[in-house]
């Protein structure tokens, strides 16, 4: 669905389907290139990351492996709760493999310093971390993000992907949600 379908409940769009798009061509070239001669996994984070592996995935000229993971972060709420859980685990066997990590937005970054850990541990060869959107609290943590599509306002955002309540996943471009929307 586009902004029309949801009227009223952006205050803003931040990106159109047409940037995001052309942001993630961008990526897509920067890591084919610091990838040649290497195998790449990418391993998305559900839900949030569905749109963005989808298209990043397409904009490659060369094969890419995808998996995926569930954890949890937000619930339904706009705050991290900061708790991590894994719902869903890869399919794959990761040692000795490259592993790019797929995200939609890093917020506090809470749930990626986790999940970096919890990957490294099983012996890959590399994990690095490709995420659409960061906001300002993201670039306190430890964990380096080496490919970042968007650095963005400390603001709540839907679309492509991203969910309040489960809603606006759907919305082809990304905005900042309507406080009455929540409040
Ligand atoms: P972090 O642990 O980095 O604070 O939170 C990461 C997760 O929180 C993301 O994968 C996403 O599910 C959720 N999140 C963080 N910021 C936003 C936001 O602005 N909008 C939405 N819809 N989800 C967010």
């Amino acid at each position: 669905m586009d902004e029309a379908d949801v009227e009223g409940d952006l205050v803003s769009i931040l990106f159109t389907e047409e940037q995001i798009q052309t942001r993630l061509e961008e990526l897509a070239a920067e890591i084919e290139k610091d990838y040649q001669g290497k195998e790449i996994l990418l391993v998305g984070v559900l839900r949030g990351a569905v749109m963005v592996m989808a298209d990043l995935a397409r904009h490659f000229g060369r094969h890419v492996e995808m998996d995926w993971m569930a954890i949890s972060s937000y619930g339904s709420g706009t705050k991290s709760s900061g708790v991590v859980r894994i719902l869903k685990d890869l399919d794959t066997d990761i040692t000795n493999r490259h592993v790019l990590v797929v995200e939609d937005i890093i917020d506090t970054g809470l749930t990626l310093s986790w999940l970096v850990s919890n990957l490294t541990s099983r012996g890959p060869a590399s994990v690095e971390i490709c995420t659409l959107l960061r906001k300002p609290d993201a670039l306190q943590m430890t964990v380096e993000v080496r490919y970042v599509g968007y650095d963005i306002p400390n603001e709540f955002v839907v679309g492509y992907g991203l969910d309040y309540a489960e809603r606006y996943r759907n919305l082809r471009c990304v905005g900042t949600l309507a406080p009455h929307v929540y409040s």
